[in-house]
């Protein structure tokens, strides 16, 4: 073990060799049926891991087929026993916990996230989030319904059908094992596409998928780009579901194919401009730490990144300066190495979207407390940015910017803080800073946002639903309420002779 790592943090493995390549349809790995390939590049040093078969059309077609196969009435999979499909789960989880150091690395490669984060936590809280819902596959049940007449009513929860899966680049393998772990539970069968960035753990997870022994055809995985594999799955007519997490862009184009197509079920989880609210009696302290954790975790590439932060008039210079002094702590870096704190972009588009968005916060008027360019000369490297003085009308104040960009507005009223954080079309998230127990709970309720977090920033879990108000998302996942997007109710009436209470 080196020397500065921590002593619960192993070293990544040093010969991380990249297995699985190939499509993952039936339990089998499949070459693109157009034969071609695409790059998957390390954004720490821009140098290619490896090639992945690129799927588009031909291979969603396929992938919905096996789906569909395994789906059907009378398989397997539709009549084996529920507490089984949560053995099942669990084995999943079982093998991931072994494959622990594995995945963390690969992560990490792929992904750019810091070693500390994909070991210690982004691992373990996938393991979690597949128990939690192998826990709940023999519970998804229906009721009995004192109906009107002489009726014997029940319902029933049932699976939708073949699930499509869309996932984002941010959180790959958590974002994963948030759609198939639900989806699974309640019985469906799923076509997945990773983000084109980072296809590389979900191609493990899928080896480990027939390793645990789910039946061919129940988990399809089609790595390939969005606009070709990821509109093939939001467009077919075979598809029952669309669940999606990205932009709200894309977002958007899956609702208009689904509705174009079959009517499809739609859920989105999508972006955001979260206000995080501190106010003048909030300790403070805390409340600088949890809005920089908020902003900055992960590069600020976080659907929920604290990236309007108002702060009560009172204590704007000094919570700026305090921001500041945190953001200055970070040592940059191959996300790889011990010690560094902050890791690289995702890619090079993003990269460039997000030093624009710089500039123009520059342009527009805004004070630039520290970092506002570029970092190193290989990877794509940000530095850690803070902005004072942003007034809400500048983009920096209302695009989502996904990087470490820090912005801070000043607040005077009770009532001009709830107006000024509702006033985004987004919806997902929002933090509150204050000690009174009256003001956090009137401010709590009138924000309009899927998620609240009182003096903290994050938080929560499994059993949590989560999702977004207005145009962060339709729907919500994990918890109960997640999953039961994954059943369709079905209500049985059966006529009996005479009823009796
Ligand atoms: P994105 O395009 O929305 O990517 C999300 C997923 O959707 C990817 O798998 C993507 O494939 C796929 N996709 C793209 N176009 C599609 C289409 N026409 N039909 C079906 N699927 C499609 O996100 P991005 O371009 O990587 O990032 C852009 C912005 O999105 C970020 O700056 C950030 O604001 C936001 N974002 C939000 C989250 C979140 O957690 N809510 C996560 C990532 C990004 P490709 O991999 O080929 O693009
Ligand atoms: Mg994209």
């Amino acid at each position: 073990m080196l020397s500065s790592a921590k002593p619960d943090l192993p070293v990544p493995l040093t010969d991380l060799k990249i297995q699985y390549t190939k499509i993952f349809i039936n339990n089998e790995w499949h070459d693109s049926a157009s034969g071609k390939k695409f790059p998957v590049i390390n954004p720490a040093t821009e140098e290619k891991i490896c090639e992945v078969e690129e799927g588009d059309k031909a291979d969603v077609d396929k992938a919905v087929q096996a789906a569909r196969q395994a789906f059907q009435i009378g398989s397997p999979w539709r009549t084996m026993d529920a507490s089984e499909r949560g053995r099942l789960l669990h084995k999943l989880a079982d093998l991931i916990e072994r494959d622990h150091l594995l995945l963390a690395t690969m992560e990490t490669t792929n992904a750019g996230k810091l070693f500390a984060s994909t070991y210690l936590m982004e691992i373990g809280s996938s393991v979690k989030t597949l128990r939690y819902c192998a826990g709940w596959a023999d519970k998804i049940q229906g009721r009995t319904i004192p109906s009107d007449g002489d009726f014997f009513t029940y319902t029933r929860r049932e699976p939708v059908g073949v699930c499509g899966q869309i996932l984002p680049w941010n959180f790959p393998l958590v974002m994963l094992v948030w759609k198939i772990g639900p989806a699974l539970s309640c019985g469906n069968t799923v076509v997945i596409k990773p983000a084109e960035q980072t296809p590389l753990t979900a191609l493990h997870v899928a080896s480990l998928i027939k390793e645990a022994g789910f039946p061919p055809g129940v988990v399809n995985i089609v790595p390939g780009y969005g606009p070709t594999a990821g509109a093939a799955i939001s467009s077919h007519m075979d598809v029952d579901k669309v669940a999606f997490t990205g932009s709200t862009e894309v977002g958007k184009l899956i609702k208009e194919a689904a509705g174009k197509s079959n009517l499809k079920r739609v859920t989105l989880e999508l972006g955001g401009k979260s206000p995080c609210i501190v106010f003048a009696d909030a300790d403070l302290d805390t409340a600088v730490e949890n809005a920089h954790v908020g902003l900055f975790f992960h590069q600020g590439q976080c659907c929920v990144a604290a990236s309007r932060l108002f702060v009560e008039e009172s204590i704007y210079d000094e919570f700026v300066r305090r921001s500041v002094e945190r953001a200055k702590k970070y040592v940059l870096g191959n996300p790889l190495t011990p010690g560094v704190s902050q890791g690289p972009q995702i890619d090079k588009e993003q990269y460039h979207k997000i030093l624009d968005l710089i500039e123009s916060g520059k342009k527009q008027g805004a004070k630039l407390e520290c970092g506002g360019g570029p970092w190193g000369n290989k990877g794509y490297f940000i530095q850690p940015t803070v902005f004072s003085n942003v007034t809400d009308e500048m983009r920096i104040a209302k695009e989502e910017i996904f990087g470490p960009v820090q912005q801070i507005m000043k607040f005077k009223t009770l009532d001009e803080v709830i107006k000024r954080a509702n006033n985004t079309t987004y919806g997902l998230a929002a933090g509150i800073f204050t000690k009174d127990l009256d003001k956090a709970m009137t401010v709590s309720s009138a924000l309009q946002a899927g998620t609240v977090w009182i003096n903290c920033y994050g938080g929560g879990g499994n059993q949590c639903p989560f999702g977004g108000y207005k145009m962060s998302g339709n729907g919500r996942e994990m918890g109960e309420d997640g999953l039961y997007q994954y059943t369709e109710i079905k209500t049985v009436a059966m006529k009996i002779s005479q009823k009796n209470s």
